[in-house]
């Protein structure tokens, strides 16, 4: 409880960003603040390690600053799915919708070997699309998933109904 309330007093609601009606969970705060940003890498640490998890992956572009530490802490290797057309090797891409129109993202596809199991790690999880596209990158890959690890899950969404059939009994853990 402790760790939930000093996480949630570094988050930020800003009304009406990215547009009107939406209200952005900002967390730079969190990432100024070294102690909470200490506690965050290590409660996410620990959720690789419990779920045996032999890399991560970091969604670019939050889920890449809190994704780092983590795989330097836990002693894993670090994989970025990145936006696409930004990384340079051969790829794996998935396509997934979003409220209007649809997104593309990619990993290089030697960063998945058989026998990896990763965990997917972002600052938030929305709608689920995209948490579900890495699952199916990594599975196409060759690889396992370990599990999906967020700062925060936005339950109003229905991401994690959305997501579940998609990790097929993988943990979606939300601190
Ligand atoms: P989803 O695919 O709808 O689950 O959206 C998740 C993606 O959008 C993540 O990569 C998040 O970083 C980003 N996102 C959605 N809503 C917020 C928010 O309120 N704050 C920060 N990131 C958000």
């Amino acid at each position: 409880a402790d760790v939930r309330n000093l996480l949630l007093s570094r988050i930020r609601d800003v009304p009406d960003h990215p547009q009107p009606g939406v209200v952005f969970k900002d967390i730079t705060p969190l990432l100024a603040d070294p102690a909470a940003f200490t506690v965050l890498t290590e409660a996410l640490s620990e959720l690789c390690v419990r779920h045996g998890a032999t890399k991560v992956v970091g969604l670019e572009a939050r889920g890449f600053i809190l994704a780092a530490p983590v795989a330097i802490r836990a002693g894993l290797g670090f994989i970025p799915v990145r936006k696409a057309g930004k990384l340079p090797g051969a790829t794996l891409s998935q396509a997934y919708d979003l409220e209007y129109g649809s997104a593309e993202i990619e990993v290089h596809a030697e960063d998945l070997e058989p026998g990896d199991r990763v965990m997917v790690i972002d600052d938030v999880l929305a709608t689920g699309g995209t948490a579900g596209a890495a699952a199916e990158l990594i599975r196409r890959g060759g690889a396992e998933v370990a599990g999906v690890a967020v700062l925060m899950e936005l339950g109003f969404l229905g991401g994690r109904d959305r997501l579940e059939p998609v990790l097929r009994g993988a943990p979606l853990e939300a601190l």
